[in-house]
């Protein structure tokens, strides 16, 4: 991950949160059609985000969350 990655990743977490400004949104619209990793990214945490509202409410078990961690942990060893 470069810098502008690492970056964009952070407000990611803001993005789907829906904490981000209009212009904001736009910086991160615009990373992600460049750049497949940070759109890929985008993906997963978006699709979580909506199983976890629809299956958990405020509610994550701890055992979604360890899985979740694995996962990526898996996936950023497998990256490259
Ligand atoms: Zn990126």
């Amino acid at each position: 991950m470069d810098e502008h990655c690492v970056e964009a990743v952070e407000l990611l977490y803001h993005y789907l949160d829906g904490e981000l400004t209009d212009e904001r949104r736009v910086l991160i619209q615009h990373h992600l059609d460049d750049c497949p990793p940070c759109f890929e990214a985008y993906d997963f945490e978006a699709e979580l985000r909506i199983v976890v509202r629809q299956k958990c409410r405020d509610h994550v078990p701890e055992s979604l969350i360890e899985r979740v961690a694995k996962a990526l942990q898996e996936c950023e060893g497998s990256a490259e």
